[in-house]
């Protein structure tokens, strides 16, 4: 199919025409092309930096169908890279489905007996392993993998790091030998320091940041995926934490503070990009949201879909809108920077130079 297009092709502000054929993006003109649309805004296909495709909603593995629903949901939602921040399931078989998103995995989460959610991550009885399964998750993933940084330990009655400072930098230094780049869970204080000066490539929540961690991220180029929307149910984490008040408190302390911590993570200098932590107790679909809930800590609507659009795009090694890349692009009837309600309602997604128009709310035709 042969398409072109006419719009503000985001981040630029000027109008453009733009065509695809074969799947990938021309600004050459393209003979035979139909018209999609006269006049919008077109953005780099959105990322949802940390999205587990292969969790199911309330827990567990999700199975192949419910994988491929998954994926299928972001993609109707303009999310066409997600980088997985951790599966239980090998998802490979998504690869081979050119309607659905890409995949960027960071093979299965690293972490130590009854310190994460049970059953989805490796467990390590001896953190001295760490280094070497860091090393064959970066080998199983896509340049990423994803160790948990801190959890409850239900002895302390508080949130504690999994790792000693010195097994850190061995296991990160073992995952840039592999060309790989890591990524923590984290959600408390003290785990910080302990993984930003291992070289840890970028943090996931990082609600436990205070100014001076900040400034260790600056130093040393730290990303930060923040996940606000999952953020949001650590009040429902601490109701249930009946058993270990201190741990309810830290927990209820770090979500009161979270979009002050993300205003001076940002205003600092960190790199931030959008991640909904969809699967679990997210929903998928809910890149509209994240955006929505980063334009509320500090950043500007313009570099809120940046985080979620051609600044993650870079940062993942993926193009944006440019001639020769494929043709990953969401268009809008209206600017997408002017709110909710247009994020929310695409009006088209192109995946791989395929249109996937708009869905009816009510009776999911399109
Ligand atoms: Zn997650």
């Amino acid at each position: 199919m042969r398409l072109h297009l006419r719009g503000v092709i985001l981040p630029g502000d000027e109008v453009r025409d733009l065509w695809v054929c074969d799947g990938v993006i021309s600004f050459e003109p393209v003979r035979d092309a139909e018209t999609l649309c006269g006049a919008g805004w077109i953005v780099p296909g959105l990322v949802d930096a940390h999205c587990h495709v292969g969790i199911r909603y309330g827990g567990g593995h999700e199975d192949r169908e419910g994988a491929l629903a998954q994926a299928e949901i972001e993609r109707d939602a303009g999310a066409l890279l997600l980088r997985d921040a951790g599966s239980p399931i090998d998802t490979r078989f998504i690869d081979e489905r050119a309607d659905l998103p890409k995949i960027i995995r960071a093979g299965r989460h690293i972490a130590r007996p009854k310190r994460y959610i049970r059953e989805l991550g490796i467990e390590l009885d001896d953190e001295r392993d760490l280094p070497q399964i860091v090393a064959e998750q970066a080998r199983a993933g896509d340049g990423w993998v994803k160790i948990v940084g801190d959890w409850i330990d239900r002895s302390a009655g508080d949130l504690r790091p999994l790792w000693s400072d010195a097994v850190l930098k061995e296991a990160i230094d073992a995952a840039h030998r592999e060309g790989a780049r890591v990524t923590a869970h984290v959600f408390g204080e003290d785990a910080l320091p302990g993984l930003i000066e291992a070289g840890i490539d970028c943090l996931e929540h990082g609600t436990g940041l205070t100014d001076e961690t900040i400034e260790m991220m600056v130093h040393h180029g730290t990303a930060l995926v923040p996940t606000l929307i999952n953020i949001d149910t650590f009040p429902e984490i601490a109701d249930s934490a009946t058993k270990f008040p201190v741990y309810a408190a830290h927990m209820r302390d770090l979500h009161a503070r979270v979009r002050e911590t993300v205003a001076a993570a940002h205003a600092a200098g960190v790199p931030i990009y959008t991640g909904t932590d969809a699967g679990g107790s997210i929903r998928h679909g809910r890149i509209a949201d994240e955006i929505e809930a980063l334009a509320g800590a500090g950043l500007s609507r313009h570099e809120a879909l940046a985080a979620a659009s051609w600044r993650a795009r870079e940062w993942l090694g993926r193009p944006g809108i440019e001639a020769g890349a494929p043709a990953d692009f969401v268009v809008y009837e209206r600017d997408p920077r002017t709110g909710r309600n247009v994020l929310d309602a695409p009006a088209f997604v192109v995946l791989r130079g395929r249109v996937y128009p708009r869905r009816d709310p009510v009776t999911g035709h399109r």
